[in-house]
Parts: C-alpha cells; sequence; structure tokens
C-alpha cells in the first residue's frame, strides 16, 4: 500500500485526484503501477487502477492476471471493479473508503452479486487514514490556492468549471414532433361540441 500511496502522490503532482494502484503477482513481485490520469489524457477510465492493470496485463503479456493482488489507496469504483473481474484479479486491497462512488460495500457491493463469474476477493481499510489524508490534503491545498487566486487569473493546472459551456453547434435542423406518432384525430369544427353549460369554471 506504500507504493500505492506513492502513485497517489505522483497524481497529485500533475493536478488529479490523488488516487494510486499496484498490481502484485502470485510471487509478490509488483507487476503493474498505475495513478489517476483522467484529465491529463483526457479519458474518463483512467482511473489509478486501470491504468495499473493495462500497465501489469502489457508486461505480463496476457489480459487476465490470475492470482494476481491489486493494491488500490480508495474503494475502487464500478468500472474499476468490472475491470479487476474481467482480468480474473484474485483479491484487491484498499484504503480509504469511497461513500460516493465505492463498489466495495459503499454504495454497491461488486464482490457480493453471486451471478458474476469470477469473484475478486475484497479487504478494505489498509492505511485508510494515511489513504484518505492524501485526499483531504490534496482538496484542502486546491481550495486553498482557488481562493488565494479568486478574481485574479486562472491558475495554472487547475481546470476551472466554466458555466454554461455550449458545444459547437453543427448544422443539424431541429427536432421536428414526428408524425408517425401522432393519433389520427380530426381538429374539431366550430361548433362541433356544445358550450359549457353553468358551473364555475374557476
Ligand atoms: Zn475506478
Amino acid at each position: 500500500m506504500q507504493q500505492a500511496m506513492h502513485q497517489a502522490a505522483n497524481a497529485a503532482q500533475i493536478g488529479e485526484v490523488p488516487v494510486g494502484a499496484v498490481v502484485i503477482d502470485a510471487d509478490g513481485h509488483i507487476i503493474g503501477t498505475g495513478y489517476n490520469r483522467t484529465i491529463t489524457d483526457h479519458d474518463p477510465t483512467a482511473h489509478a487502477e486501470i491504468v495499473a492493470l493495462r500497465d501489469a496485463a502489457a508486461r505480463v503479456g496476457n489480459y487476465r492476471l490470475p492470482g494476481a493482488r491489486v493494491y488500490v489507496t480508495l474503494e475502487p469504483c464500478t468500472m474499476c471493479m468490472g475491470a479487476m473481474v474481467h482480468a480474473r484479479v484474485a483479491q484487491v486491497v484498499f484504503g480509504a473508503v469511497d461513500p460516493k462512488t465505492g463498489a466495495c460495500g459503499s454504495v454497491l457491493d461488486i464482490a457480493a452479486i453471486n451471478q458474476i463469474n469470477h469473484h475478486t476477493q475484497v479487504a478494505g481499510g489498509l492505511l485508510a487514514e494515511a489513504c484518505g489524508a492524501l485526499l483531504s490534503d490534496f482538496f484542502r491545498a486546491r481550495r486553498a490556492a482557488i481562493r488565494a487566486q479568486k478574481g485574479k487569473r486562472p491558475l495554472e493546472g487547475v481546470v476551472p468549471i466554466l458555466p454554461n459551456v455550449s458545444l459547437p453547434q453543427k448544422d443539424v435542423p431541429p427536432p421536428q414532433p414526428d408524425v408517425s406518432l401522432q393519433p389520427d384525430i380530426p381538429s374539431p369544427q366550430p361548433g362541433a361540441f356544445p358550450p359549457l353549460q353553468g358551473g364555475d369554471s374557476s
């Protein structure tokens, strides 16, 4: 897990949310490393675990990593747990829990779904405090930097969240109602219905 934390520190250095992962083979050797680089790579799948799994699979020349263990500083999400199941990872050990997207018991529990064909064992809470501190320190520093720079030029390395960003419009005609779905009801003719009698319509 110490190695995974070093990987997380690499992410923080390039302005990415600090999550790191390492893959260990059945003999205890590190065969893959990775850290979160979604913003850098413009890649929503570039979570630390996916990057580390790709690294390991390329290194051993096999898309499956039977007997492997993955150490990751934050509870994996559904995508990463899915990838670990596909890679036949034997065990995942995570540090801090992720109450927003964690798929090892926090929000979902992928390992507990019996219908899935391979079961990756899960253990959580290893060096949880230190792993969580990496994240809280990162966000605290980022908030402080944003406060300090408020009203000044945008921070280097910090992607500003722009309101109302509109994508370039292609020359697409506005959508037309699908007349084929309209019931074939003739328009009422004037006088077709008798006027309402009495009553208070308000
Ligand atoms: Zn993930």
